[in-house]
C-alpha cells in the first residue's frame, strides 16, 4: 500500500481498511493516494508543525471513554498547539498503532479523527498504521501563521488572559481513578476539548505578546512562559475561572485543558467580546523579575501567596 496512509494490519486488511477509512472520512481526507501529501503554503505564511502522541494507559483508560471520542481527542490534543501559536491548520497526519484487541473499534477511533478534522476544517492528508502493544495515536499537525506566538514574548505590565474555564479533566481523572462516574460537564472537557483554533488566531493578529496552551497545568504552563519570557506571571485565583464542582486551588493544577493561556495589552478581553469570538478572562499580569524571585509563576488569594498543588502527570503506569 502505498503512503501517505499505509496501512500494516496484517496480510489482505491492508486494502479493506484504507479503502474504508478514506470511504468513511469522504471529503474530509485530501490528496491521500500518493507517496506523500503535496500542501500549497500561503506566500508571506511561515510553516508551523507539531506532532503528539496519544498512548493508553498513558493518557487514558479503555474503560473510561468511547472509541469515537478517543480520535477526537487525540486530534484536538495536536491542533491545540496550532492554537496556541495563532496558526491556522493545513492538514492532519496520524499515525495509528493498535493491537489486535482493538481491530474492531477502530473504524470509530477513525471517525473521531474525522469529526474533529471536520470541526477545525482542516483535511486528513495521510499516516500510517502499524501493530502496537496498546492503542497509540500519533497525531501529526500542520499550519501556517503570518506572525505565529511563542513563548518568549511576555513583557512586564502585559496582563494574562485564559480561555475557558478549567479544572473538568482533572475532576473526572480523579473520580475515575477513584472507581466512580465522573460529572458530566466534568468528563466532557476530558473526553472532547476543542483546540481555541479562532481564539488563538485572533490573539496573534489582535496584539498578543507570548501563548500556550494548557497541557500541563495552568501554573506548570505559566511558568513556561515565565522561563522563556524572563519574567514573573502573578495569577490572581479568584480570577481564575472553574467549572461547577471544582476548588479553584486544584484547578490550578487541571492538565489536558487545551486552553490557552495568552499575555498582552489590557483591553484584549473587551476587543475579543466586542469581535464575538470568544471569551478572554484576565487574570494575572506579568512583572518584571527581581533577582531574589527569578522567573517563575506566584498564585495570589487576596494578599495572601498560595502554593499549588503539584503540576499534572499522566497517569501513573499499572
Ligand atoms: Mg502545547
Amino acid at each position: 500500500m502505498t503512503s501517505p496512509m499505509s496501512v500494516a494490519l496484517g496480510p489482505g486488511r491492508e486494502f479493506a481498511s484504507i479503502a474504508r477509512w478514506v470511504r468513511q472520512w469522504g471529503s474530509r481526507a485530501h490528496g491521500i493516494g500518493d507517496d506523500a501529501a503535496i500542501l500549497d503554503v500561503p506566500t508571506g505564511t511561515r510553516l508551523v508543525v507539531s506532532t503528539d502522541t496519544t498512548t493508553e494507559d498513558v493518557h487514558f483508560r479503555r474503560a473510561w471513554l468511547a472509541p469515537i471520542e478517543i480520535g477526537w481527542r487525540a486530534t484536538m490534543a495536536a491542533l491545540s498547539d496550532l492554537a496556541a501559536m495563532g496558526a491556522e491548520p493545513l492538514g492532519v497526519l496520524i499515525a495509528l498503532g493498535a493491537p489486535a484487541s482493538w481491530d474492531g473499534a477502530l473504524d470509530e477511533v477513525l471517525h473521531g479523527v474525522g469529526d474533529a478534522c471536520e470541526a477545525a476544517k482542516v483535511p486528513i492528508i495521510g499516516g500510517d498504521t502499524t501493530r502496537s502493544p496498546v492503542l497509540t495515536l500519533g497525531i501529526t499537525v500542520l499550519g501556517t501563521a503570518t506572525a505565529p506566538m511563542r513563548r518568549d514574548g511576555a513583557r512586564p505590565g502585559d496582563l494574562i488572559y485564559l480561555t475557558g474555564s478549567l479544572g473538568g479533566p482533572r475532576a473526572a481523572l480523579e473520580a475515575w481513578q477513584a472507581g466512580k462516574l465522573p460529572r458530566a460537564t466534568h468528563r466532557a472537557r476530558f473526553a472532547r476539548p476543542v483546540a481555541r483554533l479562532s481564539m488563538g488566531a485572533w490573539c496573534a493578529a489582535n496584539g498578543a505578546t507570548a501563548a500556550i496552551d494548557l497541557s500541563d497545568g495552568l501554573v506548570a504552563d505559566a511558568g513556561h512562559i515565565a522561563a522563556a519570557s524572563g519574567m514573573q506571571l502573578t495569577i490572581e485565583l479568584a480570577a481564575v475561572p472553574v467549572l461547577g464542582g471544582v476548588m479553584a486551588r486544584d484547578a490550578l493544577a487541571s492538565g489536558e485543558e487545551y486552553e490557552l493561556l495568552v499575555t498582552g495589552p489590557s483591553g484584549m478581553d473587551a476587543a475579543a467580546k466586542l469581535a464575538r469570538i470568544g471569551t478572554l478572562t484576565p487574570i494575572g499580569r506579568v512583572v518584571a523579575t527581581t533577582l531574589a524571585d527569578g522567573a517563575c509563576v506566584v498564585v495570589r488569594d487576596g494578599p495572601r501567596r498560595v502554593d499549588p498543588p503539584p503540576g499534572y502527570d499522566h497517569l501513573s503506569p499499572q
